[in-house]
């Protein structure tokens, strides 16, 4: 459960229980075990809690610890004196029914709520567990037919208690899964060497920016590729090339604006969308990055420059032709010199 909810949740318990107490204690009907020591601990608990909730809501796990220790001691503390003081067993079972037997279920269910794994389960066998101890105290003696049924309700409270287990188990079993899904996912949407978005992801921001462009307009879309790299390999060996990968990525990931997607395109290729941007803007984002990797001192006194193409999504668009656009403008960059950006096919 979400922090907030949690808390809100709870306060609003609290402030039923609060009520409830009050009520309890005005009305004056309720047996004297309750009104001068079942219902002022409880509300202590539960002004405790509240306060817990507003100034310290940090502290959260005191009140489902401290809950679950004050609830169990009281109720079964309750319960114990009221069977013993009644009369004779029909009596005594009646007493049971419903607040100590409603709040054993009770007890099960947060014992699951507050406690994980088998700390769940021991914590919801031991309330019942109880329970059965200090009414077989009072029954056996007296009646062994309140005795056996006695047996029957608890056997109940057991078959929740091992339900909710067995519910905990798969609730745990499925978040475990939903992670370990999410984790996969993250994986095959990364580039493992720079830890940039793969090409896979880089698609579907294109993918979504050829959806939206009617909705906002522009895209801007800037391909770029590492120049004379393979030397870097042949010269350096290819444990610096990755070096170099992983600089480069560092060095655009602090030039870059936050909103714009930059990933690993493949090898030594990169791709930048850049939302709300048309060419001029795109331009002036890859020019930035040009001039940073040319500036930029990478490891071992090696310098580096790259050649860019910047396209625009426009209306009738396809990703593949945004991709190949970007991808002519690229090569005419490189056949003009390298450590530089081109966002227009020269004239014919
Ligand atoms: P150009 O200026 O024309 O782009 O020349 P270039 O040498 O950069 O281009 P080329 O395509 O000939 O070489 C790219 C090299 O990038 C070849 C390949 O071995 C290297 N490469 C691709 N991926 C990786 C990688 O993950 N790590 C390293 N170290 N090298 C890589
Ligand atoms: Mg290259
Ligand atoms: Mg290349």
């Amino acid at each position: 459960m979400r922090g907030q909810v949690r808390r809100h949740v709870y306060l609003a318990i609290a402030a039923l229980g609060l009520a409830g107490c009050a009520w309890q204690i005005w009305r004056g009907r309720t047996p004297d075990v309750e009104r001068v020591f079942t219902f002022p601990l409880l509300a202590a608990f539960l002004l405790g809690a509240v306060v817990v909730l507003v100034w310290a809501p940090a502290r959260i796990r005191w009140v489902e610890v401290g809950g679950f220790a004050v609830l169990g001691t009281v109720w079964m503390t309750t319960a114990a004196v009221q069977l013993a003081g009644t009369a004779d067993a029909a009596e005594a079972w009646l007493s049971l029914f419903p607040g100590p037997f409603a709040n054993l279920c009770l007890m099960v269910v947060l014992a699951h709520l507050w406690f994980d794994g088998r700390w769940a389960l021991v914590a919801s066998l031991l309330a019942p567990t109880l329970a059965l101890t200090i009414g077989l105290a009072r029954f056996l003696p007296d009646d062994v037919g309140y005795a056996l049924d006695l047996v029957g309700a608890i056997g109940y409270v057991l078959v929740l208690a091992m339900l909710a287990y067995l519910m905990a188990r798969s609730k745990e079993a499925l978040a475990r899964s939903r992670a370990e899904a999410s984790r996969l996912r993250e994986l095959a949407h990364t580039d493992v060497l720079t830890g940039l978005p793969n090409r896979r992801r880089l698609m579907d921001a294109l993918h979504a920016a050829v959806q939206d462009r009617r909705a906002d307009g522009r895209t801007a879309v800037v391909l770029f590729d590492l120049d004379h790299f393979k030397g870097v390999n042949d010269r350096y060996g290819h444990d610096i090339g990755d070096l170099v990968l992983q600089e480069v990525t560092d060095v655009v990931l602090a030039t870059l604006r936050p909103d714009a997607v930059f990933g690993r395109w493949g090898g030594e290729e990169f791709l930048v969308v850049v939302p709300q941007a048309g060419v001029d803007e795109g331009a002036a984002v890859a020019e930035r990055l040009r001039q940073a990797i040319s500036d930029h001192p990478f490891s071992g006194g090696l310098s580096m420059t790259a050649s860019f193409g910047v396209s625009v999504v426009s209306d009738a668009d396809s990703v593949d032709a945004v991709l190949l656009r970007a991808d002519r403008l690229l090569y005419v960059a490189k056949d003009s010199g390298r450590d530089l950006v081109v966002t227009r096919l020269p004239r014919p």
